[in-house]
């Protein structure tokens, strides 16, 4: 068994963030700039937005922040995040998910501009990684395919058995996941046999939300563990399963940087189109 350490490849991509966002503001004279937005105060939310302003300075970002009261309607958060799609300044917009349950999220979603999606988000960004055209990754996905090319992990041909099937993570990342010609089973909470695929699956991507779910896998299988949950613990029983594993995401330090890398990597890109554009 190996580790895939996503801190390293988190580090590799923002090393070339950082380069690109500085080469950016001596063209421009200005910084790309990502602009947050929180609804509420639910304390995982506050603390993933914190981080990524962090890391949005330290890569030569500017971030906005834009802090709503957990009883926004979705009429106001449609209008504030509207609002920054046309802002020229503003070149990626983040709406931290998930947001309070009374509001629309797939309707906040869409009010962000398909050119500053840099979070992946919208219809038009999945759409476009169903296709394989040019458009923004949903940041968890498209920092889970850097790490399996960081790793060499060859998917052509091969079973992937992705566990969860949500719009930012489950759907893309099995979609990401073809485009490389793997052959993909996406399973959910209806899913019968469920262990069974797990276990004929070549690379699994647990993506379920449930601590320590997964504790059998096919001998040699490539282990990617998205799922994050109170206490530091992921979707995969990392004890049970570790031995049997070829290649293995640790909880944290595997999935996790990788998705920020992604974000901060999409908004410089996003800044350098909207210049080219204009
Ligand atoms: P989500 O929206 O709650 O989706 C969970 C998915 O798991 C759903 O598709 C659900 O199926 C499926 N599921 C739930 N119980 C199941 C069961 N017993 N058997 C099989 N499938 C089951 O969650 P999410 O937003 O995709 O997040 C998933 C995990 O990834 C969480 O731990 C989250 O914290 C983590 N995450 C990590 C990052 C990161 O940066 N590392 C980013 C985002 C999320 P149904 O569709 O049938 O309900």
């Amino acid at each position: 068994m190996a580790l895939i350490n996503g801190t390293d490849v988190a580090r590799d991509i923002t090393e070339q963030t950082t380069k690109r966002a500085y080469e950016f503001e001596q063209r421009t004279g200005r910084k790309p700039c990502l602009a947050a937005v929180l609804v509420g105060e639910d304390p995982a939310s506050v603390t993933y937005v914190k981080m990524k302003r962090n890391r949005s300075a330290k890569a030569g970002i500017e971030s906005r922040f834009v802090q709503l009261p957990a009883e926004t309607t979705t009429e106001q958060l449609v209008a504030e995040i509207t609002k920054l799609s046309e802002d020229d300044g503003v070149d990626g917009i983040l709406l931290q998910h998930p947001v309070p349950g009374h509001i629309d999220e797939r309707a906040a979603f869409e009010a962000i501009a398909p050119g500053k999606d840099v979070d992946g988000v919208t219809m038009h960004s999945f759409a476009a990684m169903a296709f394989s055209e040019p458009g923004f990754h949903s940041a968890t996905p498209g920092g889970i395919m850097r790490l399996l090319e960081a790793y060499d992990v060859d998917l052509k041909g091969k079973h992937a058995a992705v566990i969860g099937r949500s719009p930012i993570l489950g759907k893309p990342v099995a979609m990401l996941l073809l485009a490389k010609d793997a052959t993909v089973t996406i399973c959910h909470s209806k899913t019968a046999n469920l262990d069974e695929i797990v276990r004929t699956a070549d690379i699994v991507v647990a993506a379920v939300g449930k601590p320590n779910f997964i504790t059998a896998i096919k001998p040699g299988a490539v282990v990617i563990d998205a799922g994050y949950n109170e206490g530091n613990v992921g979707d995969v029983d990392f004890d049970q399963v570790a031995d049997d594993a070829s290649l293995i995401t640790p909880v944290p330090g595997g999935v996790g940087p990788t998705t920020i890398a992604v974000l901060l990597e999409q908004t410089v890109s996003a800044a350098i189109r909207r210049s080219e554009d204009m």
